[in-house]
């Protein structure tokens, strides 16, 4: 008999272009994955909704981060890729999770922490349980693995303490899902002025978009934060060098990466030749992307057909998980 694959879910909410960060965290780890796991991959669209509202830029954003994560290489023939408000099973199963979630625990989360620090006008409560939906994404889909970036780390904590408790109420239903990387640690890209990680919804100039031109890729790489040089042979590195020597091991060939430590350690370094080397690497990277990435938004009726039928084969399988949630949980009435 063959094995079943391993059950993945992972989502990346439609609030602007995709970034490095996104790439490198989440999109790389899909690409390995789709193969030999059965890997459900959504567009966290009601995630989008607790800090980008706005009607008119809700499609055109849901298809970009589609079209981006094809153009990175994802196969849509051999993954589920669909939009997180086409499976209402994931409503239902968050407002059954809604019990089992504790107030004090939500508020204690730093990313909520963090966005009622930055935007205190606009604390709502969907922003507080974002935790218990992002739960019911990845639950309702029995997944065991989740491939996300560090920032995402904590909530999958979260997740496996709802689907404990279910358990534990209720019966068994939810496996414990982890959070994955192919490499030892989740990954966090930081932003190029040091203030943080690359993200979509913040600090524009020190993020690279997949959709960057050439040009706005060598400006933001020669803009990165740097400091007067190494103070002596084999210096420690300050942060914002170390993030520019883990870019640098993304996208730069190995004997490339060697040569700059060594120089580094040396003190024969010179960031502007480093910043240079590395500005035109990621453009060979980037460019080939977000060229595809291009082409396919010329074509929403293709990816319009790639969204639905993810959607159905996601919503085949949400809807064998909500109804044995209900029987568990005693809403099986007829
Ligand atoms: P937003 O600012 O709108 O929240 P975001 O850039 O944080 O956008 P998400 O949609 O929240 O992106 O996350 C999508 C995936 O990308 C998640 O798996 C997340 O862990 C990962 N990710 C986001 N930013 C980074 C980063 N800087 N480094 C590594 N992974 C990241
Ligand atoms: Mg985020």
């Amino acid at each position: 008999m063959a094995t079943e694959k391993e059950i993945v879910v992972s989502g990346i909410r439609s609030t602007g272009f995709l970034h490095l960060g996104n790439y490198f965290g989440a999109i790389r780890n899909y690409i390995r994955m789709q193969e030999d796991f059965n890997c459900y991959f959504f567009v966290a669209d009601w995630h989008s909704l607790t800090t980008h509202p706005d009607p008119k830029d809700l499609r055109g954003n849901v298809l970009r981060v589609l079209a981006e994560n094809i153009a990175s290489g994802l196969d849509p023939e051999k993954v589920a890729l669909y939009a997180q408000s086409d499976i209402p099973e994931i409503a239902e199963l968050y407002l059954l999770l809604n019990m089992l979630a504790y107030k004090g625990e939500l508020e204690k989360v730093p990313t909520f922490k963090d966005k009622v620090r930055l935007s205190p006008q606009n604390v709502n409560a969907g922003l507080l349980t974002y935790p218990v939906l992002m739960s019911a994404d990845i639950m309702i889909q029995r997944a065991v693995k989740v491939p996300v970036g560090k920032d995402q780390e904590q909530h999958l904590e979260m997740t496996r303490n709802y689907a404990q408790r279910f358990n534990n109420r209720y019966g068994y239903l939810f496996p414990e899902p982890v959070a994955f990387n192919f490499g030892d640690n989740l990954v966090r890209i930081p932003s190029l002025d040091g203030s943080g990680k690359m993200s979509k919804s913040e600090n524009e100039m020190a993020t690279l978009y997949l959709a960057d031109e050439d040009d706005m890729i060598r400006k933001k790489i020669m803009k990165a934060k740097t400091d007067s040089g190494p103070a002596a042979p084999d210096a420690p590195r300050p942060e914002s060098i170390v993030n520019l020597f883990q870019l640098m091991s993304l996208v730069s060939a190995p004997d490339t990466l060697q040569f700059f430590e060594t120089a580094y350690d040396n003190q024969s370094i010179r960031y502007g030749d480093m910043k240079k080397q590395l500005a035109e690497d990621m453009v060979n990277f980037i460019a080939p992307i977000r060229n595809k990435a291009r082409d396919l938004q010329q074509n929403p009726g293709y990816l319009n057909r790639i969204m639905r039928d993810g959607a159905a084969k996601a919503r085949e399988n949400a809807a064998q998980t909500l109804q044995q949630a209900r029987k568990l949980i005693g809403i099986n009435y007829y």
